[in-house]
């Protein structure tokens, strides 16, 4: 009885490396196509592959239905993320989904219910759970859980809570992503003159007006409009369509939340001598078989925009698409108006922002070919366009390029390889290239071009570097604490600064103030016995947020209120330390009575455009000071922006992570490049205890070439990439020495193999470095510990860390691997 039935095999998203068997009625769908299946008793969503299916699985279960008419993912995206799920050590589902929108793959619709058992021995966060749910009535999502109780992961405590029979948990089939639609009147039948009008009309007045109406209106117009707004009965409408004149038909309608965003006027300012060079490389390699990618590499307001514009005009008028990635804090209505702007409707806009029904719209109107160019960003990377030309990747060295869950894909490598599959031209443009790229560059990987002068007029501002600890010894042998309190700036802004911002004020001209840590006090100290308050959940310093006073976790977000007492001895000498940018608005306002400000930083930025209505201010001069954290570096324009203060440069600089430099390089040049945008000079003050460190010594002078050859030279020892690739593998556990026992397994097995492999006499050398704990240690209630495999051979690293994944057998219970290549942070 298989007559009739084809084998298929489906990659389906989950934590699973591997794909499954199936059966359908008739002939097997495209790859690419999505699929419901059953699995271990519950309903998913999967996709067809490419693959054989294997002929020897015994009980082969039948898919339950076929999702898609036309495949969601093209063949040359499944061929992507074949290559992603297998370069970033992930199952095939899991890169898949990551390329669509989150509609096509939304399993997420888990409900929980109570069983109405006694509870007995819980833990936390299960007995958060279980009251969560009897505060409502009926089956709750799971989703709801996880977002109300800001639990990154709660299907741990569900599994627990099921097995032991507290809840029950169900899984409602995925009904297909709606499509919004509006009724219209469309004409079927023109009528060329005034002879056929009076046939088909006669007397009746309002149908032919009608008529007219909606032929003056494009020959479609809205039902409701007709009926509602222009007063024509519905027999009137009924009438047209019995003569065959019209008909009433649903369209489908757009989801576009930047289409009433204003599109701005295109200036088409005439290229300088250096973008025309930048564009003449670029336009050449468009018309090239295999071009290689381009570093463009641009001080802060030396064109780049410009560069990509005339770049993707080019594309086009090639008849062929682009993609344009911009790290998401950049993606604003703002950026999007300048390339709506040149392109108008050819543009489509990919953000997180969007609801998914509007992302939804936005990837189906690629997918038809009704718009050409992307813009958006890490997950734009996946527009399903044809006949690629062009990819930029703006500010490259951005760290949002890189995903933080599985497939932990970096967008901007993925360009690269996306770009050659299209013979497209791939563009990665920075003032302050990542040092991978700058590598590249180096060995000819990429081409670089420079843009090394700002194009409107202005140039570079000149910067100052305060020493923060000069100035605390001549707090100290001043007056005293007491004239601490008096002097204005209260010891958060120098007197250097506070007299430069005095005089922008005069001048209404606009300064920028970047602290990179948000909330009031970073940690909370017991002077009495040195106790710090720590996080219930993470193995961090909680972070006091005066406005809501609280204590907070910036990493789990948990909350406890802030406390009047130490909570290890009881003392009531309790000090607020370590600086956020609530204490320097605060500091500020008392500074500068009368300056007009504003913080940005994700506590003020929590709503759909708040961050943009905050710019928008910023952009009519009705802010004199804006400050925030490194939210406040990228991007912006605003040529009356003439001082850029950094309040402290050294936030960053202890993290353990050997990037940690370079993130304050480039936090530095990309804040400093706010300033003097336009003919009026820009200034920039940095304060800093390390005033000789390199990062500092050459954001001041704008010199990203000996940074990067001193940083370049740091990272040889020991050794980090770019010198070589590697992959941080993290085990994490409730159980602190579940977690440590799973890294010594992992890492006894891994260094077998590679000793086998060295005996043998396989090509590529592999070492494991660790394990150790993670630099943070706990952290959403697990403990974690870690090992880097790294290796010269990035064919080689990939293949030990698939043989750890697929045959390794971790030890029993609730234990999680993850595997994390090029690790953008090692926290
Ligand atoms: P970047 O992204 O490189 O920091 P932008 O593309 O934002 O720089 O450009 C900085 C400013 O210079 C913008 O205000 C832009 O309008 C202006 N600009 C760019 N190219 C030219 C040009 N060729 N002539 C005049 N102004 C230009
Ligand atoms: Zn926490
Ligand atoms: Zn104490």
């Amino acid at each position: 009885m298989t007559q009739g039935r084809t084998r298929v095999e489906v990659a389906l998203p989950l934590p699973i490396h591997r794909t499954f068997s199936y059966e359908v009625h008739g002939e097997a769908p495209l790859p690419g196509t999505r699929v419901l299946v059953p699995f271990r008793r519950q309903e998913r969503i999967g996709w067809v592959t490419a693959d054989p299916p294997d002929p020897n699985v015994q009980s082969i279960k039948t898919v339950l239905g076929i999702l898609d008419e036309v495949p969601s993912v093209t063949a040359e995206l499944m061929e992507l993320c074949r290559w992603m799920a297998e370069y970033y050590v992930a199952p095939l589902g899991i890169a898949i989904r990551a390329s669509v929108p989150a509609v096509l793959s939304d399993v997420s619709r888990d409900y929980l219910s109570l069983t109405g058992l006694q509870a007995g021995v819980l833990s936390a966060r299960e007995k958060r759970l279980l009251e969560w749910l009897s505060d409502r009535t009926g089956p709750q999502r799971v989703k709801m859980a996880r977002k109300n109780l800001g639990i990154g992961s709660i299907w741990p405590e569900v599994r627990s809570l099921i097995a032991s029979g507290y809840i029950t948990h169900k899984t409602v089939t995925p009904p297909s992503p709606s499509v919004k639609t509006r009724r219209v009147v469309r004409i079927i039948r023109s009528l060329e003159n005034l002879l056929e009008r009076d046939q088909a009309f006669g007397r009746a007045t309002r149908q032919r007006e009608a008529f007219s109406f909606i032929e003056a209106a494009g020959n479609s117009v809205e039902l409701a409009r007709l009926t509602r707004h222009e007063g024509f009965s519905r027999g009137v409408l009924t009438a047209l369509t019995k003569k065959g004149l019209v008909e009433v038909v649903d369209e489908e309608e757009i989801r576009d939340p930047f289409a009433g965003a204003p599109t701005g006027t295109a200036i088409r300012h005439t290229p300088t001598a250096a973008q025309q060079t930048a564009l003449d490389a670029l336009v050449s390699a468009l018309d090239a078989q295999d071009p290689k990618p381009f570093l463009l590499q641009g001080v802060t307001g030396s064109g780049k925009t410009l560069v990509y514009i005339e770049l993707l005009r080019e594309a086009l008028n090639r008849g062929r698409t682009a993609i344009v990635l911009v790290p998401e804090i950049s993606l604003t209505p703002q950026t999007v108006s300048r390339f709506r702007a040149h392109f108008g409707d050819e543009v489509a806009v990919l953000h997180s922002g969007l609801s998914s029904g509007e992302r939804y719209d936005a990837w189906r109107m690629l997918r038809r070919g009704e718009r050409k160019i992307a813009v958006g960003a890490r997950s734009a990377l996946f527009a399903p366009l044809e006949d690629i030309g062009v990819i930029v990747v703006d500010e490259e060295h951005d760290s949002s390029y890189k995903q933080s869950e599985a497939p932990r894909y970096h967008a901007r490598d993925l360009a690269v390889m996306r770009a050659r599959a299209h013979g497209a031209v791939c563009v990665l443009g920075s003032a302050t290239p990542s040092l991978e790229t700058w590598h590249n560059s180096s060995v000819g990987k990429f081409s670089r071009l420079l843009l090394p002068e700002r194009a409107g007029g202005g140039s570079l501002p000149s910067v100052r570097v305060i020493d923060l600890r000069a100035e605390r010894k001549k707090e100290k042998t001043g007056s005293g604490p007491k004239a601490r309190q008096e002097t204005r700036g209260s010891g958060v802004l120098t007197s250097d600064l506070v007299d430069a911002i005095d005089v922008r004020i005069a001048r209404s001209e606009q300064v920028i103030l970047l602290l990179n840590r948000r909330g009031y006090s970073s940690f909370v100290q017991c002077r009495d016995c040195g106790e710090v308050e720590q996080c219930e959940n993470c193995s961090i310093s909680l972070t006091y947020h005066r406005v809501t006073q609280r204590l907070i976790c910036h990493h789990c977000r948990f909350e406890t209120i802030a406390p009047s007492r130490c909570s290890r001895c009881g003392s009531v000498d309790i000090s607020f330390r370590g600086l956020g940018t609530e204490q320097v608005e605060q500091v500020t306002a008392e500074t500068f009575p009368d300056a007009r400000l504003a913080r940005m930083d994700v506590d003020t930025t929590s709503g759909k455009w708040a961050h943009q209505r905050i710019l928008e201010r910023v952009g009519r001069g009705e802010i004199d000071i804006l400050l925030g954290t490194q939210m406040i570096a990228k991007g912006l324009d605003f040529p009356r922006v003439t001082l850029v203060g950094v309040i402290n440069a050294d936030t960053g600089m202890h993290l353990p992570d050997f990037r940690a430099s370079e993130r304050t390089f480039q936090l530095l040049s990309q804040v400093a490049g706010r300033a003097g945008r336009s003919h009026l000079s820009g200034e920039v003050i940095i304060q800093t205890s390390l005033p000789e460190h390199y990062a500092v010594r050459a954001a001041v002078t704008h010199d990203f070439e000996s940074f990067a050859a001193r940083e370049l030279s740091e990272r040889e020892s020991p050794i980090y990439p770019p010198h070589l690739r590697m992959i941080n593998v993290v085990f994490s556990s409730p159980d602190q020495r579940l977690a440590l026992r799973a890294a010594e397994e992992a890492a006894s097995w891994v260094r077998a193999g590679l000793a086998q492999r060295a005996r043998a006499g396989a090509p590529g050398q592999v070492e494991l470095v660790g394990p150790a704990p993670a630099p943070i240690e706990k952290l959403h209630g697990r403990w974690r510990w870690h090992f880097f495999l790294r290796s010269e051979s990035p064919r080689t690293l990939g293949t030990v860390a698939r043989a750890l994944v697929e045959r390794q057998r971790l030890p029993a219970g609730d234990i999680r691997v993850a595997l994390d290549r090029d690790p953008v942070a090692l926290l």
